[in-house]
């Protein structure tokens, strides 16, 4: 049985690690299936605080990796796919195994949305993609679509003129939900051009298994136009990974875990940290901050718990 176990690998995962792992209680991070979580999909970080040149973000948690297994922090690949938090110690299962723990940090975080059409899903590794970091190499010298309105679609904007010749950000409605400056600074890139009140209605095409060309609508007048495309970065934000602790923990109306002082959740022993907690900041220093509190709740209930 272990003391802490930690579900999750993304900045408040690790930094639990990191606490936990100086406190001795050798915590255990299953990985989950995006190891690193987002921060291992972006590139240049320049918010986090310590680095005025800005850090590329796997290194940054690369760093934090190896700073939590310094001090005695373990890691086991796997997802976690069922828990039983009814009683003590705590059971989860991963990957068919099963593991007991005294308290549990989770730190699952939250994974992208998709527009939900069958021929993006058709297209998804082939064209369409999440990860604009990850995939706008391969377009190199192409025309490409960016969905949405929000920091990561101008993000993802900003860095696809890299490789594009061309990117347009479609957003359903006219005004922004994106930082004023990510905003400036996508308006500033010649390479990029919007269009507002828009969806995407179609992806072409899944019969030659690429991406020849996007059906773009407009949702105030319904006129749909056709943009010769050879990629779909959909960036429309993400969903809350908590599908294991249904019924079992309050959420809110979006699955995102309800926490209350900091980390905890209405479980005693079980303490949630990171995007699967925090629907409004969501920045890597915010999660980090919030996988502190949960490794020091998880230290002092454990030390409660010997006396
Ligand atoms: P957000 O939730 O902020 O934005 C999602 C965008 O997608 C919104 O504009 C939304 O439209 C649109 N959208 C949602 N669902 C659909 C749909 N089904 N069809 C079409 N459009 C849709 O997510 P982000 O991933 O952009 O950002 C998440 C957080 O991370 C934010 O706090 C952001 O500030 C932060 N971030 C910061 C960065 C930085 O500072 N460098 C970089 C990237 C992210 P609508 O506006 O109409 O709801």
């Amino acid at each position: 049985m272990r003391d802490v176990v930690i579900i999750g690998s993304g900045c408040a995962g690790l930094t639990a690690a990191i606490y936990a792992a100086r406190a001795n209680l050798k915590p255990l991070v299953i990985d989950g299936i995006e190891i690193g979580g987002q921060l291992s999909l972006t590139s240049l970080v320049e918010n986090f605080p310590g680095f005025p040149e800005g850090v590329q973000g796997p290194e940054l948690i690369q760093r934090m990796r190896d700073q939590a297994e310094r001090f005695g922090a373990e890691y086991q690949a796997g997802h976690v796919t069922a828990a039983d938090l009814s009683k003590s110690p705590f059971t989860l299962t991963l990957d068919g195994q099963t593991l007991e723990t005294r308290t549990l940090i989770i730190a699952s975080g939250a994974s992208a949305r998709w527009l939900g059409l069958p021929s993006e899903k058709a297209l998804i590794g082939k064209g369409v993609s999440s990860c604009a970091t990850c995939d706008g190499f391969f377009f190199r010298g192409k025309k490409v679509l960016v969905v949405g309105g929000g920091d990561t679609a101008m993000e993802d904007g900003i860095f696809l003129t890299r490789f594009a010749t061309n990117v347009e950000i479609v957003h359903r409605r006219d005004q922004f939900r994106a930082s004023k400056i990510m905003l400036d600074r996508a308006r500033a890139n010649e390479k990029i051009t919007f269009t507002m009140d828009s969806v995407v209605d179609d992806i072409l095409d899944p019969s030659k298994g690429e991406v020849v060309s996007a059906k773009v609508r407009n949702v105030k007048t319904n006129e749909v136009t056709e943009r010769e495309v050879s990629a779909v970065f959909v960036a429309i934000g993400h969903t809350p990974n908590t599908g294991p602790f249904q019924g079992q923990l309050d959420m809110d109306a979006d699955g995102y875990l309800k926490t209350e002082q900091g980390a905890r959740t209405k479980v005693p022993g079980v303490y949630a940290c990171g995007d699967v907690q925090d629907r409004v900041f969501r920045q890597a220093i915010t999660a980090s901050g919030s996988g502190c509190m949960a490794a020091i709740e998880a230290e002092r209930f454990l030390e409660s718990s010997d006396e």
